[in-house]
């Protein structure tokens, strides 16, 4: 399977900023090791200067990058989906959201793929029949859950998030839904904080991740 830019008209990728892996040019990949299509578009400057930096938020030494400020620039919300959907797997089948603001993600990159979405919610939100997957916080435990019935067999899911850090929400996402009975083998997110390492636990499971924005030293 080729690169994401590979299968958009050049002329989607000129617009939004996506070139093929091999030109040259402003743009560069980044491209993991031992993953096929793990990379980030270094090329977001435009949206990275829209998301506010919070320091010791929610405590003390946490820098929180707050992308409700990104949210609120028209312009820059609709970069922000529309770079996203570019990275997508086209055999995706579902897009999975993690409330809350996974959902702001989610909902508009479904809508423009023309996918359903998924929704991962927190304890006692779903009123059917559910699953859920408990995960460790720094200070406690937390959990998600789905409905039962609501992923089929084998169907490819791509899990979607606003920002990975330490990796435990993703991989409580991952986990879920194939306890639900489908697949995750691509996750997306608006930002990546490396140095936390979620993105790396995420390939060792075998999920393919990308980001538009790194913020490093986090
Ligand atoms: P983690 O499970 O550690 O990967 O944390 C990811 C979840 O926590 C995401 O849903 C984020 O919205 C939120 N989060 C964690 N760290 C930050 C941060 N520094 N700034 C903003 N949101 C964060």
């Amino acid at each position: 399977m080729g690169q994401p830019s590979d299968r958009l008209p050049l002329f989607y990728c000129r617009a939004f900023g996506i070139i093929k892996h091999k030109c040259s040019g402003p743009f560069s990949f980044e491209k993991s090791a031992g993953c096929r299509q793990s990379w980030r578009m270094n090329s977001n400057a435009d949206l990275a200067a829209l998301i506010r930096n919070i320091p010791d938020y929610p405590k003390p030494g946490i820098m929180f990058r707050d992308v409700s400020s990104l949210l609120l620039d028209a312009n820059g919300y609709r970069m922000t989906i529309d770079r996203l959907a570019a990275l997508v797997d086209p055999d995706t089948r579902l897009v999975a959201g993690i409330e809350a603001r996974g959902f702001i993600v989610a909902s508009a990159l479904a809508y423009v793929l023309g996918l359903g979405q998924l929704m991962l919610r927190k304890p006692g939100k779903l009123p059917g029949e559910k699953i859920g997957t408990d995960y460790t916080l720094e200070y406690g435990t937390d959990r998600i859950e789905m409905h039962v019935g609501h992923v089929q067999p084998d169907q490819k899911v791509l899990l979607v998030d606003d920002l990975i850090a330490t990796g435990g929400t993703a991989l409580a996402g991952v986990d879920l839904i194939q306890k639900g009975g489908g697949r995750v083998e691509q996750a997306l997110f608006i930002v990546d904080l490396p140095d936390l390492g979620g993105a790396a636990k995420l390939r060792a499971n075998g999920v393919r991740v990308g980001s538009l924005i790194g913020f490093d030293g986090d």
